[in-house]
């Protein structure tokens, strides 16, 4: 079978062997300095493309802001601007943060004192992913790190790699699920791709009144349902001038056959809870066609557009809660939406959750149960009660015992909560090892966390910042 996309046209100028060649000899791509760019032009780099209105203000009237300041910012347009603006970063005892699509929550990119690498021109575009023509199996597609067989990284030691699971295992395996604490620039993702299948849906939309029974129902359904199913349920305002929020339940299959996706959503329709809503604004489908570009356009459509304030949390619940008690933790969250905008999520993990995990990938937190919140809103005004709605949400949570398992690092935010961020399984918490050999004076920004976010501490001793959160676990 053919793959996704099998041969990815070379970038201009640049044959596939120049990835490995810093001195290609294109042109290198400028970098903008903070101390000598104007302050418009320089800001209008640092913000550009960062998803969240919410984000670090650079003037001097918030002070403790300030300090994301970055030093300077580039767009490498080849892995020699990269290796430059690295080798710029050791001479002037910068540090490096990273932009690729932007949509980290908490700007992640946007840091003090560090040389900003955009990659929104790199070769052609971001992320560089070349596909492989090695085909996996057709369902349970599991995490997408998973399929990551090679990365191209620039170090902090000036070194162009090629990592995979024989070749600096262990910067691979922090690079499958390290996430922004990964200290390393990847310039190239080398995946293993999988049959394109056809999909089949089914949506039921439900009073937000019933939310016990439809969480228990999902709950109860999800280990036994057909694994060719993504099983999701959010709770938004639909439409936003409703009074309350409604909650729809997703069944998403991905089968080989219209037969197969209908033998695994008839048991689920023939068992819904309660009859779902019968408004017009919620059009209820059973097992009807769909597909992965009309998945991203209602997915588009749902994420509030760029130019909102966002705060994002999550967590993944323990294995041990029962039906209603996975309930009882999550109703809150879903029926006290701070906006119209907002959205709170649960996501099946079962039963991929319960597979055993590559021994060669860092990524190693999951549960049975995903569970996040999105604030979303307009004003600066509403900051406050917005952000309290999400402390409160989770803090309602630590405080039950026993309920939380750990945390997804992609929708976290570790300015504002590390308890219950316990980011990664029994045994793969071990970055600060990985880090100590590969960015032993700190050049790579990590994770941001409350003690850089606040300006303490940033500067005391390099290798301590990006280890925080494993040492407190
Ligand atoms: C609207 C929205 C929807 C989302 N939906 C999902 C979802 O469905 N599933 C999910 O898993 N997550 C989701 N997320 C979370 C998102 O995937 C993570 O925050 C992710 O880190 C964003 O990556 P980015 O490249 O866009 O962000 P950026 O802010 O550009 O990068 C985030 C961090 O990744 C690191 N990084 C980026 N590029 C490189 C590089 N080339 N080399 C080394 N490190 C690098 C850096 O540390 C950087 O600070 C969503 C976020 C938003 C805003």
């Amino acid at each position: 079978m053919p793959s996704l996309n099998p041969d990815p046209a070379p970038s201009a100028g640049a044959d596939s062997n120049d990835n490995n060649n810093p001195g290609s000899g294109i042109t290198a791509a400028p970098i903008l300095l903070r101390t000598t760019t104007p302050e418009a032009e320089f800001n209008s780099a640092v913000f550009s493309r960062v998803f969240n209105q919410r984000r670090p203000d650079l003037s001097f009237s918030i002070p403790w802001q300030h300090f994301r300041q970055p030093y300077a910012s580039c767009k490498p347009l080849t892995v020699s601007d990269v290796v430059a603006c690295v080798d710029l970063a050791r001479k002037e005892d910068k540090r490096i943060a990273i932009r690729s699509g932007g949509h980290s929550w908490a700007c992640w990119s946007i840091r003090y004192d560090s040389i900003l690498l955009d990659m929104v021109d790199f070769e052609g575009g971001v992320g560089s992913i070349r596909w492989e023509p090695e085909m996996g199996e057709g369902v349970n597609w599991g995490w997408a790190c998973e399929y990551v067989v090679g990365v191209d990284v620039v170090t902090a030691g000036l070194e162009v790699l090629h990592l995979s699971e024989t070749q600096d295992a262990d910067l691979f395996y922090a690079a499958r699920g390290a996430g922004p604490a990964f200290p390393a620039v990847v310039t190239r993702f080398y995946m293993k791709t999988l049959p394109l299948l056809p999909m089949w849906q089914s949506l039921y939309f439900f009073d937000i009144a019933h939310f016990k029974e439809v969480q228990e129902w999902l709950v109860k359904l999800s280990p036994t349902a057909s694994p060719t199913l993504e099983i999701v349920l959010v709770s938004a305002f639909i439409p936003q001038s409703s009074p309350t929020p409604t909650l729809t339940a997703v069944f998403t299959s991905f089968a080989p056959s219209h037969t197969a996706a209908l033998s695994a959503l008839t048991p689920i329709h023939d068992s819904l809870p309660c009859a779902p809503s019968t408004s017009p604004d919620h059009p209820n489908r059973f097992c009807a066609p769909t597909s992965l570009p009309e998945e991203y356009a209602a997915q588009l459509a749902g994420n509030a557009a760029p130019g909102f304030r966002t705060r994002s949390d999550n967590a993944y619940l323990s294995n041990d809660l029962s039906p209603s008690q996975i309930a009882a933790a999550l109703e809150p969250a879903f029926s006290t939406l701070p906006t119209k905008q907002s959205t709170a999520l649960w996501f099946s993990m079962n039963p991929t959750s319960r597979r055993q995990l590559p021994e060669n990938m860092m990524l190693s937190m999951q549960s049975d149960h995903y569970f996040s919140v999105y604030a979303v809103w307009e004003e600066e005004k509403d900051d406050e009660m917005c952000d309290g709605w999400v402390r409160g949400v989770f803090t309602n949570l630590e405080n039950q015992e026993g309920t939380l398992a750990g945390s997804y690092l992609g929708d976290a935010d570790f300015q504002f909560r590390k308890a219950g961020g316990k980011f990664w399984g029994e045994g793969r918490n071990n970055l600060r090892d990985v880090k100590a050999k590969w960015d032993r004076e700190g050049r790579f920004c990590g994770l941001l966390e409350g003690h850089e976010a606040f300006g303490e501490g940033i500067r005391l001793g390099r290798n301590i910042y990006a280890c925080e959160t494993e040492r407190e676990e």
